[in-house]
């Protein structure tokens, strides 16, 4: 029997069917989650269609219950952040950060104003732009955020008057179906549903009819997938893909005063971030300070299980993921790349992967073309600024993107960056009123800020004559 309910339509439910959810710091199972019937998951998006006629009406009332959910979040703070780095892996502290993060998104999308805008106003007519919801979303996750991704989404959709159906990855169901358990405590049935399966309940959600709106955070190859599931019904889709940024540094940075923010952007959550740092472009003058530095600081990681207070780097989540590292790694060095640190797997119980810098790499090696999501970070030496520009902005992946040095030439260089999100000295710094999203393959449309919660609704033109 599952350890975890799901939420259909206000009530807890089992499935018939579990499976396995594995500690990726042992490789052990530790739980089982219910297996979503079709029965279920019609249960769940015709419960949040019925949900929806009253939910639509009252917006003080959802602001009201998106302050209620970030309530229930920080009380089940200690709960959930256990659950999280027990399932994916993390360390503590950044499993409380996560819980932190997510209660931001509730209470910046219950406090934000979107007003309708007013186009025309004179003595023919007065015409507003307004936005009404669009009924059923299903939000589908992956494992890297798993409470981060959904607040995503469940905060914007709510608030425009949405209801919900949610997947969390089968890698890690529980601290989301947790959640939703909780969230039947404070919010009308039907209006939040979690399921939880394997990788075949994600299609049979995107073709449920009733589903108007399909918001998808994942790799690019599933997005694809989950875009010609939304034609065929035309529903509305937003898609968070897979990234691969560029950090490019100046020829006038100081390669040892940002190697530590370098690092952390890179390794945050052991790579595992749609918007880590994934590639560094360094100038051949600093090239190899940059290189040691960076070098210095992966060798000096403490990496163990999540729950271990001294860890500074997790496992990563599954054994997929640990094959995929290396092999990109192993190609790298076949290649010619140079080591610097780590560049093996560490030998123990758990999918652990020495935290890597890898140096005298290219572009056409599958680690700098290609997404690692994990703790192997590729350093390329460049000689001419514009052809490394020209490089970056034809990947075919287009999230985000980094310029260190001289501020102001750093922002020349960063404006010329075809991407969703470009920093300056920074990267990955993303709070919720600003929107992301990826160019290409990184993805189609924005979450966060107003632009995100326009995302989940239709805009409508209202014309009154004078
Ligand atoms: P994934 O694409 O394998 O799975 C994501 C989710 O989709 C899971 O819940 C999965 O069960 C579900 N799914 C699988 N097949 C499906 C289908 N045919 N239809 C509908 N749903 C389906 O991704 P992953 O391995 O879980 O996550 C890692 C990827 O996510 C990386 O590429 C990473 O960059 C990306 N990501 C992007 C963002 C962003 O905001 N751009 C954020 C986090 C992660």
């Amino acid at each position: 029997m599952s350890d975890y309910p799901m939420t259909i339509n206000g009530r807890p439910e089992l499935g018939n069917a579990t499976f396995d959810v594995v500690d990726p710091a042992t490789a052990a199972p530790f739980a089982k989650a219910p297996i979503c019937s079709p029965e279920q998951l019609d249960d769940a998006v015709r419960g949040a269609g019925e949900a929806w006629t009253r939910w639509r009406t009252d917006e003080g009332r959802r602001r009201a219950a998106l302050r209620a959910t970030a309530d229930v979040l920080a009380g089940a703070a200690d709960e959930l952040s256990a659950l999280l780095t027990l399932e994916q892996g993390k360390p503590t502290a950044e499993a409380i950060d996560e819980i932190a993060d997510s209660q931001a998104w509730f209470r910046y999308y219950a406090d934000v104003d979107d007003p309708a805008e007013v186009l025309q106003d004179d003595e023919t007519a007065h015409v507003e732009l307004r936005r009404r919801p669009l009924g059923v979303v299903a939000a589908i996750v992956p494992w890297n955020y798993p409470l981060t991704s959904s607040s995503w989404k469940l905060a914007p959709a709510l608030r425009a008057g949405n209801t919900v159906v949610l997947k969390p990855s089968p890698y890690t169901p529980l601290a989301t179906l947790r959640f939703g358990e909780l969230l039947a405590r404070v919010l009308p049935p039907g209006v939040v549903n979690v399921i939880s399966g394997l990788d075949d309940l994600g299609p049979l959600l995107t073709a449920h009819p009733q589903v108007r709106k399909i918001s998808f955070t994942g790799s690019t190859e599933t997005g694809k997938r989950v875009a010609a599931a939304a034609a065929t019904d035309l529903k509305r889709v937003t898609l968070e893909l897979g990234g691969n940024d560029p950090a490019i540094i100046l020829d006038d940075a100081d390669p040892t005063a940002i190697a530590e923010t370098l690092f952390s952007r890179a390794f945050e959550n052991n790579g595992q971030v749609c918007s880590a740092v994934k590639r560094i472009y360094a100038p051949r003058s600093i090239y190899a300070r940059v290189v040691d530095d960076l070098a210095a600081i992966a060798a000096s990681r403490i990496v163990g299980p999540g729950s271990d207070p001294r860890t500074q780097l997790g496992p990563l989540n599954n054994q997929r993921q640990l094959d995929h590292v290396a092999a990109l790694v192993d190609d790298a060095r076949t290649r010619g790349g140079r080591i610097a640190a780590g560049g093996a797997r560490i030998d123990r119980p758990g999918y652990f992967y020495a935290p890597t810098i890898v140096a005298d790499v290219f572009d056409g090696t599958r680690l700098v073309d290609e997404e690692q999501f994990g703790p192997a970070l590729p350093v390329i030496a460049y000689d001419d600024l514009d052809a490394t520009l020209d490089l970056v902005n034809s990947s075919p992946f287009g999230l985000c993107g980094s310029v260190w040095g001289d501020a102001d030439r750093a922002a020349d260089i960063a404006a010329q960056l075809d991407c969703g999100t470009a920093w300056i000295n920074e990267h990955l710094v993303q709070p919720p009123n600003q929107p992301f999203g990826g160019a290409r393959w990184s993805g189609i449309g924005v979450e966060n800020g107003v632009e995100g919660l326009h995302g989940f609704s239709q805009p409508q033109t209202f014309y009154r004559p004078r």
